[in-house]
């Protein structure tokens, strides 16, 4: 597989950093809860877009809450 390694510029931007196992995407409006895992979608998908695209499957409010999670602890 190969992964991209992103400049520090590009982390601000991005969903996923490299460290991030998921990602919850919390409703603003009915705070309904989705998980989301990099495997999802494309590694380097924009935050901004994910944002955009996102419609609450509950409420079909969009511009979800976004918090990352990185990996607490190592792979090995
Ligand atoms: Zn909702």
């Amino acid at each position: 597989m190969g992964r991209r390694y992103a400049s520090p510029a590009d982390l601000d931007t991005r969903l996923f950093h490299d460290e991030t196992t998921h990602i919850t995407a919390t409703c603003c409006s009915c705070k309904r809860v989705v998980v989301v895992t990099p495997d999802k979608l494309p590694i380097d998908i924009d935050r901004h877009d994910f944002e955009r695209r996102s419609v609450c499957k509950s409420c079909g409010a969009k511009w979800p809450q976004i918090v990352r999670y990185p990996a607490p602890k190592s792979w090995w």
